[in-house]
């Protein structure tokens, strides 16, 4: 038996997979490497391939024996998405039913799904529930909340039973200093911060700095790539156990500000980051922050670095030793 991980050459897909490797599973990466990097997958089995490829998926579960699927192969970045939507409809989306296909086809019935908080959008409150309204302002979290709802329907109508997991802002690196964050081109406030100190870029852009917060720049819940990973495992071994369907908000609880954020690196590295303040980025909310009451109540999930400091400072080991990623 063994569990089929689609993006598994990407930037949570590896953490999980090196976290589900410690712990004996039998793991296979399904990977198109579009926006993943072999190296990632480090000594792990890896299928190069496209969830567009129906045969490939069907054949890769059967010669492997797959008996749970783990799903990050997906395209995220919100401002790519709202230019050419038809690409992340038909990846996300269409992709993601094809994949859902293959493991009917082959009697695999448990999928752990990895949703997004963009799926919630501008939250009238916070903290964001698994309560909390969701509407989101990207097509990117559109294609996630479609998913979320094409899993409810396949498990009602083939018993294909699935927990969806939506991720706040995901940060921070492996403890080996193996894998860490490495997307081309970069978009993300850490890693882009990390560039600026390596000398690829001159500074970090702020974007936004009249947003109604405490220092007007928007505020996000930075939660550890490991502890994500974590979540994952727990989230698997509930479902082998019988457990129903469900979705859960993954994040440490606690907002920091783009400011704050910069001012952590600073602290963490010693070194002092270049800023200019720019214009807002459209789609960003002004505060995102996860309650994740629910999948430490419901499968004790408890965040093992959740201190903004050490997030940072396993980002910055990652980068300073890999300063132009793989
Ligand atoms: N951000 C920024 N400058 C950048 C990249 C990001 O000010 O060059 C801000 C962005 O507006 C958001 C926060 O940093 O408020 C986190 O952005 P990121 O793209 O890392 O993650 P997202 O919140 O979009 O998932």
């Amino acid at each position: 038996m063994s569990i089929l991980v689609t993006g598994g050459a990407g930037y949570i897909g590896s953490h999980t997979v090196k976290e589900l490797r410690a712990r004996g599973e039998q793991v296979i990466i399904y990977d198109d490497l579009s926006t993943g990097f072999y190296q990632a997958a480090q000594d792990c089995m890896l299928v190069v391939g496209s969830l567009h490829h129906y045969d490939k998926l069907v054949e890769t579960m059967r010669a492997f024996d797959v008996d749970s699927v783990v799903h990050f192969a997906a395209y995220s970045q919100v401002g790519e998405s709202m230019n050419d939507p038809g690409k992340y409809y038909y990846n996300n989306v269409a992709g993601t039913i094809k994949l859902l296909n293959a493991m009917k086809e082959n009697n695999v019935k448990r999928i752990v799904f990895s949703s997004t908080a963009a799926t919630f959008g501008e939250p009238d409150s916070v903290p964001i529930s698994e309560e909390t309204p969701q509407h989101p302002a990207s097509v990117y979290g559109t294609t996630k909340l479609m998913i979320e709802k094409i899993l409810r329907d396949y498990d009602a109508a083939y018993g294909i039973r699935s927990v969806a997991l939506r991720y706040f802002n995901a940060a921070g690196a492996d403890e080996s200093g193996l894998i860490g964050e490495a997307h081309n081109p970069e978009t993300h406030l850490i890693p882009l911060i990390m560039q600026v100190l390596l000398g690829r870029r001159e500074h970090i852009s702020i974007y936004g700095t009249d947003y109604p917060t405490p220092d007007g720049t928007c505020v996000r819940d930075y939660i550890h790539v490991t502890d994500l990973a974590t979540a994952h495992i727990l989230s698997l071994n509930a479902l082998r156990d019988g457990m129903a369907s469900t979705a859960y908000n993954l994040g440490n609880g606690n907002g920091f500000s783009v400011r704050e954020v910069i001012g952590m690196v600073e602290k963490v590295t010693g070194r002092k980051v270049a800023t200019v303040e720019g214009p807002r980025r459209s789609g960003d909310p002004a505060v995102l922050i996860a309650s994740s009451e629910k999948i430490m109540r419901e499968l004790n999930w408890k965040p093992k670095f959740n201190e903004l400091e050490q997030i940072i400072a396993s980002a910055w080991r990652w980068h300073e030793s890999h300063p132009y990623g793989y």
